[in-house]
């Protein structure tokens, strides 16, 4: 499982392939952390210190 993550804010969203409303979701992730290191890792990577933004961007998307 891939995730964007921003490493500034040390928050995630979950990458769900085919989803059309989590494209919607990652772009809005992507524009409010404009400017912060964002980068795709691996869920592994982000589960621990991480906190997951995903349900609160599939919410607004
Ligand atoms: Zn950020």
């Amino acid at each position: 499982m891939k995730c964007r993550a921003c490493m500034a804010c040390k928050e995630y969203i979950i990458i769900k392939d085919g989803s059309y409303k989590n494209q919607k979701a990652i772009q809005l992730f992507e524009r409010e952390h404009s400017g912060h290191f964002i980068g795709t890792v691996d869920y592994t990577e982000v589960k621990e210190g991480y906190t997951s933004k995903t349900n609160e961007y599939m919410d607004r998307a």
